[in-house]
């Protein structure tokens, strides 16, 4: 090799250094702006249930201001869920939501697995309207929202696993919604050529109150077990559960509660607005007329600072003398039965006149205006302690079945001794 084919080699060699060199440098570029991509905080809310608008997010210190979307004619604008992506994992992220007392709870629910599970924050931190809760997860994506989300799919998948769990139980639609959505329900017990007395329980007829639909789940999950119990209910009475009431606000991710033109439970008149009111109302109407309405529990969340579960009752005025029989009898068993971690201690609240001018087309009021000897109440259970967690929630679920499990066997014992 000469000279000049020594030089010729030596540039070949260097032009694809350099050349490899680009490449690298190229690829850094990509990794090191795809990685400043990913390590951007966002939030998003474009899933169902999602809420919440943005008033000011400082991406180097991972702080954002946040209140639930407002949604007008929608109810009130209390329910948050936010999924935040590109979170530095270790890092705190904080979280500062208003207004109180409703969208703000003590401390605020979140899930590192996508939904799966939820665990409580810390406490937060109150400044008048506003709270600010710190969150440190080790993922660069979480969801947090106001209490744990119950949506439309989670409502479809609890009636599909109670069905495919017992041959007693088939799910089917309620009702499809002024918004086109289905509104999953299961019958539980029902047996061709028996007329059996029914047993109605529903949630979220307020679509901010998620928890109410979880003391719901709890409740399916206990009937459809080999408790004693739950034998006895499914042997003895036809159940029917809808998880969600109000499917259209809650997958919007509204609050539901005074909406337009009323909400769900002021909507219990003689010609209901929406569809699952309707259609609810039809068939516990029928069950009424031939005398085989059983009970009926509406499901809710409570205010702020109600502190441990209670029932709302229809004033005696409006209720038959079987009904009031049956009704102590049931919250004397309550009492024992819902023993916590959110315990029912016999507190108890009046639906009647007093409490709303259109009390009468609220739920409960009008199941004891149907003048049947059922028992007709609401349970309130409290989401603002450190107990009100999906596990607690569902555990209220199972006992409020063991209590109505029970009551209605007293019951018809002893209407039998009565015959003797
Ligand atoms: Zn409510």
């Amino acid at each position: 090799m000469n000279t000049q084919q020594l030089r010729h080699c030596i540039q070949r060699l260097y032009e694809r250094w350099i050349t490899k060199l680009s490449y690298c440098l190229l690829l850094c570029l990509v990794l090191s702006q795809s990685t400043a991509a990913q390590a951007q905080l966002k939030v998003q809310t474009d899933f169902p249930g999602g809420s919440g608008e943005v008033v000011s997010l400082n991406e180097k210190n991972q702080h954002l201001v946040l209140n639930p979307t407002n949604h007008p004619g929608h109810g009130w604008r209390c329910w948050w869920y936010v999924r935040l992506t590109g979170i530095r994992p270790g890092e705190t992220v904080t979280l500062d939501v208003g207004n109180a007392p409703w969208a703000t709870p003590d401390q605020a629910t979140f899930s590192v697995d996508g939904g799966e599970t939820w665990q409580h924050t810390e406490k937060g931190e109150r400044d008048q309207k506003r709270i600010v809760y710190k969150l440190k997860v080790d993922a660069d994506f979480v969801l947090v929202a106001w209490g744990p989300p119950f949506v439309s799919s989670d409502a479809k998948a609890l009636v599909e696993k109670l069905a495919a769990g017992s041959e007693a139980a088939s799910a089917f639609t309620l009702c499809q919604t002024r918004g086109g959505r289905e509104t999953p329900a299961i019958r539980i017990g029902a047996e061709e050529g028996r007329d059996k007395p029914l047993v109605w329980i529903q949630a979220r007829q307020h679509a901010w109150e998620s928890g109410s639909s979880w003391v719901a789940q709890g409740f399916g999950e206990w009937l459809v077990s080999d408790d004693a119990g739950a034998v006895w209910l499914r042997r003895n009475t036809e159940v029917v559960l809808v998880p969600v009431m109000d499917i259209d606000n809650v997958d919007l991710g509204a609050g539901g509660k005074s909406q337009t033109p009323h909400d769900h439970n002021r909507d219990w008149g003689d010609d209901p607005h929406w569809n699952s009111v309707a259609a609810a109302h039809a068939l516990i109407r029928k069950a009424a007329e031939n005398d085989k309405l059983a009970a009926f529990v509406d499901l809710h969340n409570p205010a702020a600072e109600d502190l441990s579960p209670f029932f709302y009752l229809s004033s005696e005025e409006i209720m038959s003398d079987a009904a009031k029989v049956n009704q102590t009898r049931f919250l004397a068993i309550a009492k024992e039965e819902m023993r916590g971690p959110l315990r029912f201690n016999g507190r108890v609240k009046s639906s009647g006149s007093a409490y709303d001018k259109n009390w009468t087309k609220i739920s409960g009021n009008w199941a004891s205006l149907l003048g049947t000897p059922a028992i007709a109440v609401t349970l309130e259970t409290s989401w603002n302690t450190p107990h009100s967690t999906t596990e607690n929630y569902r555990t209220i679920g199972r006992q409020l079945g063991q209590s109505i499990s029970r009551s209605l066997k007293e019951q018809a014992e002893s209407g039998k001794n009565e015959k003797d």
